[in-house]
């Protein structure tokens, strides 16, 4: 059948396109028309053609469906281990079957490999540490997401999100009229408790250009606030772009990779036309992977690097307090049990675990941190990656997958989880909203504020007595 009116191969390409899409509620019209949209098999087998190269065609060769991966898995372990969840099993009965059958492939095979690719896989790479031949199944479940994607078998949410990219250059609709007011507003609303605080716009030859995830500015604009007065406090010379501030990608989790260009170049643009030293990113682990890890190639950097240096949070933060720009008060320290939930994104692929233990000796009093098991690079994915948290269709799937997350957090004994990732922080406080085990969760901007040493001079001025 031709092309549905939403659910079609084209994607978003403008406004009015973008509310049609949201207006139809929960997509019920877009589920129904997908039912029955065809495959095209010419632009499959040209997609595949052009893209499935080297690394992919021999990970899908190589592998021996030895099972190796199986426990690695979270979702597998989650889901009673079932066979179906294998790593490998994964990929080979989606990707590997296209590949097989040269893209003759038709609409019962999509509709199976979409569920595949968005509530089976969070593409979190802990797979690939475990498997001999280091494969890494989470890659391969991204190329074929594209591949689904540019066939428009893709979740309604993630359509939607990375519509909002190409429209709005940013994962929500936020103009940058309303982000600049935004940060205007966040500044005006803290001169009474900060004077002099600032957060300057298109400021040129910065220190740091600072870039965050449009929910911050969209639903809780506190954090832009909170990121201010860590810097106003630290004595940085930082600015804020009035465009190309968004760092996150909801492209990358909807496989729009033409998307996911277009908003990791505006963020360059940015930098380029500000000339910072350097680009801080807020507390978000896909956010550094675009953006840092992925977004050069997506841009097509010859050197695979963004044009200035670029560091998460976590890495500002931990150099702040090494160099003392923070100072904590250690009897404002945590005296509870604390652990510490490692994004996949910027630990496992970015090796940023040390980082974060770092901070934690400085915010956390001495035993009461507590690490999870498994930790670090081979941390389990939160449950809510690569867009799971967001696809109404795969909720029960997600909540599902929070268990594995909760199961570690209850055997730490932990009352406070730190989180100082979005994704990650969605699926804390879900899971304790789904499973209740009485938890609080945070990221570390507000823990940071609730204890850090205010300099003196940085502090209002007491009114003269009279
Ligand atoms: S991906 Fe690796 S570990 Fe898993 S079945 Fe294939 S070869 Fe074995
Ligand atoms: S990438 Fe993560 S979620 Fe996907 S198969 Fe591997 S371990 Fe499982
Ligand atoms: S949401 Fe967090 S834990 Fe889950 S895949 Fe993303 S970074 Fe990893």
């Amino acid at each position: 059948m031709p092309e549905g009116v939403y659910c079609n191969r084209k994607p978003i390409q403008n406004d009015t396109e973008l509310k049609a899409l949201l207006a139809d509620t929960r997509g019920r019209q877009y589920y129904e028309e997908m039912k029955s949209l065809d495959v095209d098999k010419d632009k499959l087998r040209t997609t595949l053609k052009n893209t499935f190269k080297s690394r992919l065609k021999t990970w899908l060769d190589i592998c021996a469906r030895c099972g190796m991966c199986a426990d690695s898995c979270f979702l597998y372990l989650v889901n009673n281990r079932d066979p179906k969840q294998v790593p490998s099993y994964k990929i080979q009965s989606t990707l590997g079957e296209i590949v097989r059958r040269n893209g003759d492939v038709d609409n019962a095979f999509m509709h199976y490999a979409m569920e595949v690719a968005w509530s089976k896989c969070t593409c979190c790479n802990r797979c690939a540490q475990y498997c001999p031949h280091g494969i890494d199944i989470g890659v391969m479940m991204s190329y074929t997401r594209g591949i689904l994607n540019s066939q428009g078998f893709v979740p309604w949410e993630l359509k939607i999100g990375a519509g909002m990219h190409r429209v709005y250059r940013a994962q929500m609709d936020v103009t940058p009229e309303e982000w600049v007011e935004t940060c205007e507003w966040m500044a005006e609303e803290q001169q009474d408790e900060w004077p002099g605080l600032e957060i300057p716009v298109d400021k040129e030859d910065a220190d740091i250009m600072y870039t965050c995830n449009a929910r911050e500015p969209k639903h809780y604009p506190e954090d832009l606030a909170e990121a201010a007065i860590l810097f106003h406090i630290a004595g940085e010379n930082w600015t804020v772009p009035s465009r190309g501030w968004e760092q996150t990608s909801l492209s990358l989790f909807a496989g729009d990779w033409e998307a996911c260009k277009m908003q990791v170049m505006e963020v360059y643009a940015a930098m380029e036309r500000l000339r910072p030293k350097r680009m801080v990113g807020t507390e978000c682990g896909h956010a550094h992977r675009a953006t840092v890890i992925e977004g050069p190639y997506w841009a097509g950097r010859p050197d695979g690097q963004p044009p200035v240096p670029c560091i998460h949070y976590v890495e500002w933060v931990a150099e702040a307090l090494r160099t003392g720009k923070l100072k904590i008060d250690p009897t404002k320290r945590l005296k509870v049990p604390v652990t510490y939930q490692d994004s996949c994104n910027y630990i496992r692929n970015y090796g940023l675990a040390e980082i974060g233990r770092e901070i934690l000796s400085y915010i956390v009093e001495p035993g009461y941190f507590i690490e999870m098991t498994p930790n670090k690079e081979h941390n389990y994915c939160c449950g809510g990656g690569g867009g799971f948290n967001g696809i109404g269709m795969f909720r029960p799937q997600r909540n599902r997958a929070l268990l594995m997350k909760r199961e570690q957090i209850l055997a730490t004994g932990a009352k406070t989880v730190i989180s100082p990732c979005h994704n990650c922080w969605d699926a804390i406080r879900d899971l304790e909203e789904e499973y209740p085990i009485g938890i609080s969760w945070s990221f570390l901007k507000p823990l940071l504020l609730s204890m850090v040493i205010v300099p003196e001079h940085l502090k209002p001025k007491e009114e003269d007595e009279e």
